[in-house]
C-alpha cells in the first residue's frame, strides 16, 4: 500500500511563532479573511490535503506547536480589531491529537472570546468536544464545521487514515447542537470516482439531518501538481489506473487552471454540487457556509430564512 508519509508516528516539536494572525485569501474561491493556525503540519494525513506546500516538506511527519501562540495573538489583535471573523485551522487541523497535549487552540480561542472576535473552526476531529463549554458560552459568535468526505469507512480510512470516523463526527455534532452551537458539515473534497457516489452522499446528508446539522457546504477536489502526484500513486497502488485517465480527462483536458490549481470540467462540478444542494433542500438543511459577518448567528438565521422561501 502506498503511504504518502514517512514516519509511523509524526514527530512533535515546538517552535516560537513570530506572528499568528494571517490574512488568507483564495481568489479562485472568492474567500478571504483572517486565519490562525496554532500548529504546522497535521497528524490526520489526508491524501488530498491542500496544505502540503513545498515550504513544509514534512507536513505529515513533523508537527510544530507554536507554543507562544496566545501571547503573539494578544499583541496582534489590536492591529486588526475585533470585527473580522477568524478561521481557526486554514492550513492544519487545530484539534488534531496534539492539541490535547498543548491546548494551544483552546488558549487562542479564550483570547478571541475575551476580545469579542467571532471565529469559526474547520476540523476532522472530535477533540473539539473537550471545549464544548467554551464554545457554548460564545455560541452567537462562533460556529464549527466538520469536514466529512464520506460515510464509507473503507474509503475514509484510505484517504484520511487518521481522521475521526463519520459516526464519531455525527455523535460530536449532536452533542454540540444540543448545546445550541451552530455546527455544519463541509463535504469536501468530492473526488471523482472515489467519494462521489450519489447514494452514499444522499445517506450522508440524511445522517447529517439526524444529527441536527445546521448547514452543509461542499466542494470538488482541486488538483495541484504535488496533490496530483500523491493521488496518482494512490490510484496505482489501489489498482485503479483507469481512474487516472478519468482525472486527466476531467482536469487537464476539459478543466481549467487558476493559479496553481486545476479545476475539473464544469459540467462535472455543477452536477455533483447541484445534487448535494438539492439533497440538502429536500432534507431541510441550509446549503452553504453562514455568511462571514460579525454576528454569525444572525447570518445563520438569514440562511434558514432562504430555505423557508425555497420550500
Ligand atoms: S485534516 Fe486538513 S490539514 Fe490535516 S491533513 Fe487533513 S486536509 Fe490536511
Amino acid at each position: 500500500m502506498y503511504r504518502w508519509w514517512k514516519k509511523d508516528i509524526p514527530e512533535v516539536k515546538v517552535k516560537k511563532a513570530k506572528s499568528i494572525l494571517h490574512n488568507f485569501s483564495t481568489a479562485e474561491l472568492n474567500e478571504n479573511g483572517l486565519a490562525i493556525n496554532p500548529y504546522v503540519g497535521c497528524q490526520h494525513r489526508c491524501l488530498y490535503c491542500y496544505a502540503t506546500y513545498e515550504w513544509v516538506p514534512d507536513f505529515y511527519d513533523e508537527i510544530y506547536a507554536k507554543f507562544n501562540a496566545d501571547k503573539v495573538l494578544i499583541n496582534e489583535l489590536p492591529i486588526y480589531g475585533s470585527k473580522i471573523p477568524v478561521l481557526i485551522g486554514s492550513a492544519t487541523d487545530s484539534y488534531q491529537p496534539v492539541e490535547l497535549r498543548f491546548r494551544l487552540t483552546r488558549k487562542v480561542i479564550e483570547i478571541l472570546q475575551r476580545y469579542g472576535v467571532p471565529y469559526y473552526i474547520f476540523t476532522k476531529s472530535t477533540a473539539v468536544l473537550r471545549d464544548l463549554d467554551l464554545h457554548k458560552r460564545y455560541k452567537d459568535k462562533c460556529y464549527i464545521v466538520w469536514s466529512l468526505t464520506t460515510i464509507d469507512e473503507n474509503v475514509k480510512r484510505k484517504i484520511e487514515p487518521f481522521a475521526a470516523s463519520a459516526e464519531k463526527i455525527f455523535d460530536a455534532m449532536k452533542r454540540m447542537r444540543e448545546a445550541d452551537i451552530i455546527c455544519g458539515l463541509n463535504v469536501d473534497p468530492i473526488m471523482p470516482g472515489i467519494n462521489d457516489d450519489k447514494n452514499m452522499i444522499s445517506m450522508l446528508i440524511k445522517k447529517a439531518k439526524q444529527a441536527n446539522c445546521s448547514f452543509i457546504s461542499s466542494g470538488v477536489l482541486r488538483l495541484r501538481d504535488d496533490i496530483w502526484e500523491r493521488i496518482k500513486r494512490f490510484l496505482i497502488s489501489e489498482k485503479r489506473e483507469s481512474l487516472i485517465r478519468t482525472y486527466e480527462h476531467l482536469y487537464f483536458k476539459e478543466g481549467k487552471k487558476i493559479g496553481y490549481y486545476y479545476f475539473p470540467n464544469e459540467r462535472y462540478s455543477k452536477d455533483i454540487i447541484g445534487f448535494i444542494e438539492e439533497e440538502c433542500m429536500k432534507n431541510g438543511i441550509p446549503y452553504g457556509l453562514p455568511f462571514i459577518d460579525i454576528e454569525i448567528r444572525s447570518c445563520y438565521m438569514e440562511s434558514q430564512r432562504k430555505l423557508i422561501e425555497y420550500a
